[in-house]
């Protein structure tokens, strides 16, 4: 399996530089050449398999030849090992034919664990195998922070660097981050929002400072971050469908990454009738599929924070797949992208994202409705980001006869303090965590600082 650059320059790339690599050397995103294609019995006969042999059917065709195949399959039933559900994602039914899909059986308890530890089990096999040295670098909100922070903790050879908002993360998060071990994770709060602190990581992936390390992203901008949600859909139309009956999902968008795997699963003959892109107010994808205007636009905090954003950075693989994988086409719309801060496709491009896709915004009090109203009907609470996934399944699915799943991304107990003033808590609310003074902060946009900072820990420490 050989990938390309989205941005279409000729690179061409096999896993294992795709694992160990930031961006493509053209400033792009990584994407497989072809996709694997399953038939129908195929797919109908991996129904009863468990998790970790369905993870390898999927994954395999995407590592090709570059990992050996009984390092990969350990590899992969490593992936997983330390989650506390052995269905490793359950489903839970919520309502007549709905169901939310339990993405928070991880270590950090939310999807993040999925590709963070795929990812950090990649990287330590490919870093031992050249002998190298790795700095992971990304942008947190939260979640993909803590579940990188718990996946690279052991990892040989790499080091961690993390940029989040500085104003930006709960307390119980920062104060996660702040207990790692400062050798092995450099924390930079940046005076911005998060989609500031994504747009320094991408420029210095393109300017990277640090000769002889190997740059890695631990947002899904790298492709195991798509790769590892693929099986998530695989996983729960077999379930419920048994790869023979279609089913529809709705993601909540706290990451464009796992909508992405949805229209990739379908392409590879998982039938899939319906992917809804749900939204808080915070509706910049909403805006995109319902009315084809996309632009990043200052976020607002809300019940649902993790989806508190508008930068996503796997647009730019959707768009490339819309546009017949046109490398040059996709340049030329993310560049005016990068410059102006908004973006329109063309129209038959848009029409062809609508085959799948449906989106809606829930505002804040549909949110807590939706909390009360499941508790009340199921008994159980769920977590705000899973409420507007599956509200939104509820008032726009296309077919009452194709199960619908919400994917429910984090655990409940991570809003206890808000469930409880909601009245659908019943056990323990923790007590919020002191964090200590913020290191000096990076100004948004203060690339040269960055680096400085980097190169700085880099020879002080190696
Ligand atoms: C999850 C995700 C985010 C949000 O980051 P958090 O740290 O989880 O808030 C942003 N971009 C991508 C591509 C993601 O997958």
């Amino acid at each position: 399996m050989h990938y390309v650059s989205t941005r279409g320059s000729g690179v061409r790339a096999d896993f294992r530089s795709v694992v160990l690599s930031g961006l493509a050397d053209d400033g792009g995103l990584y994407v497989p050449e072809s996709l694997p294609v399953f038939t129908p019995e195929q797919i109908a006969s991996w129904s009863w398999l468990p998790f970790d042999e369905l993870l390898w059917r999927v994954v395999s065709p995407y590592v090709g030849t570059s990992i050996d195949e009984n390092v990969l399959r350990e590899l992969l039933s490593d992936s997983y090992r330390h989650f506390n559900h052995r269905a490793i994602c359950p489903l839970q039914q919520i309502g007549h034919n709905e169901w939310v899909l339990q993405l928070f059986h991880g270590p950090t308890q939310s999807s993040k664990d999925f590709a963070a530890q795929l990812q950090s089990r990649l990287v330590a096999h490919f870093l031992g195998e050249v002998g190298a040295q790795a700095l992971i670098v990304g942008a947190t909100n939260g979640d993909t922070g803590l579940a990188a922070l718990e996946a690279f903790a052991d990892c040989p050879g790499a080091r961690m660097s993390m940029l989040y908002p500085r104003n930006g993360l709960p307390a119980e998060t920062l104060a996660a981050l702040q207990t790692a071990n400062p050798e092995q994770v450099q924390l930079f709060p940046v005076d911005g929002s998060f989609d500031d602190c994504q747009t320094l990581v991408s420029r210095l992936f393109r300017d990277w400072p640090l000769e002889g390390v190997i740059p890695i992203c631990f947002n899904s901008t790298n492709w195991v971050g798509v790769l590892a949600q693929i099986v998530l859909y695989f996983h729960a139309a077999l379930q419920l469908g048994g790869g023979i009956r279609p089913v529809g999902f709705s993601v909540p968008a706290a990451s464009f990454a796992e909508i992405y795997a949805g229209f990739i699963a379908q392409k590879m003959g998982l039938p899939i009738n319906q992917v809804i892109i749900s939204t808080n107010r915070n509706d910049a994808l909403h805006q995109f599929i319902h009315r084809n205007r996309y632009s990043t636009q200052v976020s607002n905090r809300t019940l649902s924070p993790s989806m508190d954003f508008s930068l996503f950075s796997n647009l730019e693989r959707f768009i490339w797949e819309l546009y017949g994988r046109d490398g040059g086409a996709t340049k030329t719309l993310m560049e005016h992208f990068e410059d102006c801060g908004e973006l329109s496709i063309g129209n038959p491009q848009w029409l062809s994202a609508r085959v799948l896709f449906d989106s809606y915004a829930v505002d804040e009090s549909q949110v807590r409705d939706e909390v009360i109203r499941l508790f009340r009907e199921t008994g159980s609470a769920v977590d705000p980001h899973t409420a507007v996934g599956a509200l939104a399944g509820r008032m726009h699915r296309r077919s009452l006869g194709a199960p619908m799943v919400t994917f429910g991304q984090i655990a409940p107990a991570k809003s206890a303090a808000l469930l409880a003033t909601l009245g659908v808590w019943q056990g323990e609310v923790p007590v919020v965590p002191e964090v200590h003074a913020m290191p000096p902060y990076l100004a948004k946009g203060d690339l040269e600082a960055l680096r400085r900072a980097l190169l700085l820990a880099w020879q002080g420490g190696a």
